[in-house]
């Protein structure tokens, strides 16, 4: 068997793997009975672990150790070099980390996930402070194995977004930092907040499930290829080619949360729907970094779901659900009222203006830390110093303040900036494909989402992982990362929203 055929083989069976864990996995956060959870964490534990050792197998570091060498890569394709290239690279990441360390991360942080529980609902930061101080610790050691040039956080930023560097990250948030700061101030102070409250109610179950449903069609979303169910934490997961699930939370007061919820996964789902199936277990079939992901479904939900367009045409159908509620309620008042912006505590709540100015945040704080510039006792102080800052707030405790996410206790340093680079690189995307594609606003007006969908399935999705997040956004839109999209975007909506 020829060398790259060996190593497809090899995917095979740890994409087999996967697939298992995946299922595993979904039906533990969706409806595993409550007493059968602890055997199956034990069992999902074995088999991801199966799947990692796999991948770095003496055989596989020996296999990719030859297809890199010169005269082997001229005879592979250009996706087979992708191949080579994005397995060596894992392959290179895992083996950095001895197994004792990364086992003793995995207990460390697992210990300290239900630590963080507890002190997020006592307001109890004190307790959480030795774990945190121990996951910057050997996050740090971890940065010095994986290698870096000149700060030690590239190397874990690298683990989420390929590329990325703080360096570049700052260049970026420099611009973003000085229009939205005094653009959220000037909403404040002049603008008039829309009323929220007409959002609030009882809302049947079965109509908030309908009309996700039908905001999944229209998206794209292919039910023969996934299933929609309800869970407590919402999320979308890929168990294979045409099996990607999403999941929303219905809550009876309120709609907005199950029908964004919804458009937001639904993103993300089609995402993986689209990914090339000539490509189906191998290293290059999956999403191309956690930033390009979030971008598809942050496109979908505010962009696309919570755009005046968009809503012109489903509002009706709104209407029509929830006739007590919404009968009287015109189109424009809606729309406002699911757009407004409102410097807030909670990260998850935020508004699209407002919310990269919350990782802005964390990315400055665990930058800081990781580099030995601020101490974990210091934490809380320098949060709320921040938020004070950027948004003009300060929580009362620290359970809306440091102790809200759940990813530093998970041992997640480097995850947070994905998101921002989700949004900046969704609205340079949109930007493209409002020019390539004739009459983007009328069509979506006219509840035609799929053209934009076909632009993403062509552009982004059928790519996988051939390029890394930088190059396929160059590939796709002609141009480097500009922060000057988003800022155009949100300037330009939030206008005319506020009449500023
Ligand atoms: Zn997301």
């Amino acid at each position: 068997m020829k060398l790259i055929d060996q190593l497809k083989s090899k995917y095979s069976e740890i994409s087999y793997l996967h697939s298992a864990a995946a299922l595993m996995a979904w039906d533990m956060r969706t409806c595993i009975p409550l007493k059968g959870a602890e055997m199956r964490a034990e069992a999902l534990g074995y088999i991801s672990t199966l799947a990692f050792r796999k991948s770095v197998s003496e055989e596989v570091g020996a296999l990719l150790g030859q297809l890199n060498e010169n005269k082997v890569q001229e005879e592979l394709t250009e996706d087979e070099k992708a191949m080579v290239r994005v397995a060596s690279k894992s392959y290179k990441r895992a083996k950095a980390i001895p197994p004792e360390l990364h086992q003793k991360y995995s207990v460390l942080t697992s210990n300290s996930e239900k630590v963080w529980e507890k002190a997020r609902k006592e307001n109890d930061f004190n307790s959480l402070e030795p774990y945190l101080e121990e996951i910057v610790e050997l996050s740090r050691e971890m940065a010095r194995l994986y290698g870096f040039e000149d700060n030690p956080y590239d190397a874990l930023l690298e683990g989420f977004e390929e590329g990325m560097t703080a360096r570049k990250l700052r260049k970026i948030i420099e611009p973003l930092k000085s229009d939205l700061i005094p653009f959220i101030k000037k909403i404040v102070e002049e603008g008039e907040l829309a009323d929220a409250s007409l959002l609030e109610g009882r809302f049947n179950r079965r109509a908030q499930e309908k009309l996700s449903r039908k905001v999944l069609k229209l998206i794209g979303y292919d039910f023969d290829a996934g299933r929609l169910d309800e869970t407590v934490h919402p999320f979308t997961i890929g168990i294979g080619v045409n099996d990607v699930r999403v999941t929303t939370k219905y809550t009876s007061c309120e709609f907005t949360p199950s029908l964004f919820g919804s458009i937001h996964e639904g993103g993300h789902a089609i995402y993986e729907q689209g990914l090339p199936i000539s490509l189906k277990e191998t290293p290059l079939y999956g999403a191309c970094s956690l930033g390009i992901h979030e971008s598809q479904s942050r496109m979908m939900e505010n962009m696309v779901g919570r755009s005046r367009e968009f809503l012109s045409f489903f509002y009706p159908q709104i209407q029509k659900a929830y006739p007590s509620n919404f009968k009287n309620v015109p189109l424009d008042e809606f729309y406002r009222s699911v757009n407004n912006v409102k410097p807030s505590l909670i990260r998850i709540e935020a508004d699209e203006v407002t919310y990269n100015l919350h990782i802005m945040i964390r990315f400055e704080l665990e930058e800081a830390l990781i580099k030995g510039d601020l101490r974990v006792s210091d934490l809380p102080k320098a949060w709320n110093a921040k938020m004070k800052e950027y948004l003009g707030i300060v929580p009362d405790t620290d359970s809306d303040g440091v102790l809200q996410d759940i990813h530093w206790p998970s041992g997640m340093i480097g995850y947070f900036p994905s998101y921002m680079l989700g949004n900046l690189y969704a609205a340079q995307m949109y930007s493209k494909a409002r020019q390539e594609i004739p009459g983007l606003d009328k069509r979506i007006e006219m509840g035609d989402v799929l053209s934009l969908v076909d632009w993403l399935r062509k552009n982004i999705h059928s790519m996988g992982r051939r390029y890394e997040p930088e190059k396929l956004l160059k590939a796709a839109t002609g141009k480097e990362l500009d922060p000057s999209y988003f800022l155009k975007y949100v300037k330009e909506k939030y206008s005319n929203i506020y009449q500023i």
